[in-house]
């Protein structure tokens, strides 16, 4: 499938929809994911426009996964969460719904089950809320 550059994460990049911010260099964005499936559910993109890992350049790779890192460490110092999941899907059947790759970066906590993939919408104040302290603690 050829790369759509309306889908809603390329809008989000090129300033097209919104989206809640928190953080953004020439390479990168990230921002809270608008159907959490926990608390503090926050997608890191590349800029480059790319499907899935497979059309992603080693470069582009190399820059998602390196603001990964950061927003790992802080999605985790706001949320203290003892686990950080990372998860990222390529193709439909893989559960892939936006076709521009990105990172999923999931609090985990023992005994607690992360709720249903995309389904329900976040209330938008706390997720304004959560996003701008995680903003503030990314290093
Ligand atoms: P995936 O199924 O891996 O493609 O995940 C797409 C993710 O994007 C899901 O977790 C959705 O909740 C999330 N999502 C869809 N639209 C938006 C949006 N406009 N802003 C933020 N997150 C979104």
């Amino acid at each position: 499938m050829a790369y759509d550059p309306n889908n809603i994460f390329a809008k989000i990049i090129r300033g097209e929809a919104p989206c809640f911010k928190v953080y953004e260099d020439d390479h990168t964005l990230a921002f809270m994911d608008i159907m959490p499936q926990v608390e503090g559910h926050t997608l890191v993109i590349p800029k480059e426009g790319a499907e899935s890992i497979f059309d992603l350049s080693p470069d582009g790779a190399a820059a998602m996964i390196k603001t990964t890192k950061k927003i790992a460490a802080a999605v985790q110092e706001v949320t203290k969460a003892p686990g950080i999941l990372l998860a990222q899907l390529n193709g439909a059947a893989a559960g892939q719904t936006v076709f521009h790759i990105h990172v999923h970066v999931m609090p985990r906590y023992h005994g607690i089950d992360l709720k249903i993939h995309a389904a329900a919408k976040a209330d938008f104040e706390k997720l304004k809320a959560l996003g701008a302290k995680i903003a503030a603690a990314v290093k």
